[in-house]
């Protein structure tokens, strides 16, 4: 089920419940595509009809940041647990583990998508990660060449948002994976050159607050939060 936050679109649903729909979306070779969702892109889609037409258009819409969840929880929505990005992606790798599914890393520095793939296999040995691309690539030709060429099934952008969700709405009919979720900077972060905020953090849903630390510049974004709910509220 989808729930509707400010004329965006989110799913209610689980890791393991989207993961089973996303291997029988493969199994019925029927194309999806994943987007997270957060408040900093739902309030730029007010302004932004083509990016709130963007996000609408994914299969399935996940609730990556805590504002989402507490935004379902004031509005009596069904949301129960947030469903990050690079967790789902984590979840998809399981998955294509388990059920031998071909997996393609695209975008991320020279090297990157490379280094995350050594990872990958490490953590899930014989996972059949089929090829890689760095997202610095532009040359069409080549890019639809090596995908369709790799017989991936699931895969995985990297190329910041919204671009990669751009990229996967014009090349999803014309590429053979099933299955398209844009990652942001998961391949630097699984890769190991950007630092994850410690469990810790991430159990409490304090990612947010760990960067603000880290990263005191990002407090202007941050501002969002706040604005976002007030909208919410009175939405
Ligand atoms: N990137 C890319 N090609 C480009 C521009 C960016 O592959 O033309 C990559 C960049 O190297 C980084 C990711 O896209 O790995 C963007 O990550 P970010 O955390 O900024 O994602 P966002 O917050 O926009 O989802």
């Amino acid at each position: 089920m989808k729930e509707n936050i400010l004329g965006v679109d989110v799913c209610d649903q689980t890791y393991d419940q989207l993961a089973s729909h996303l291997l029988s979306d493969i199994e019925n070779k029927r194309k999806s595509f994943i987007v997270a969702i957060n408040p900093e892109k739902i309030m730029k889609a007010q302004e932004d009809e083509s990016l709130r037409n963007l996000l609408n258009a994914a299969t399935y819409q996940i609730p990556d940041g805590v504002g989402v969840l507490i935004a379902s929880k004031l509005k009596k929505g069904n949301i129960k647990e947030r469903v990050t990005g690079i967790d789902m992606m984590m979840k998809l790798c399981e998955q294509a583990h388990l059920h031998e599914k071909k997996v393609f890393l695209y975008g991320a520095k020279p090297g990157i998508a490379d280094e995350a793939k050594a990872k990958l296999e490490e953590m899930y040995p014989g996972i059949h990660i089929v090829g890689t691309l760095n997202g610095y690539e532009k040359d069409e030709k080549v890019i639809e060449e090596t995908i369709n060429g790799s017989g991936a099934e699931i895969i995985f952008v990297a190329l910041g948002s919204p671009t990669q969700e751009n990229w996967i709405i014009n090349h999803k009919e014309k590429l053979a994976p099933y299955v398209y979720q844009g990652v942001g900077g998961s391949f630097d972060v699984i890769s190991g050159r950007l630092n994850r905020a410690p469990a810790f953090f991430q159990r409490l849903g304090l990612e947010w607050f760990y960067r603000l630390i880290k990263e005191p510049w990002r407090f202007k974004r941050q501002l969002i939060l706040p604005k976002f709910l007030i909208k919410v509220l009175k939405g």
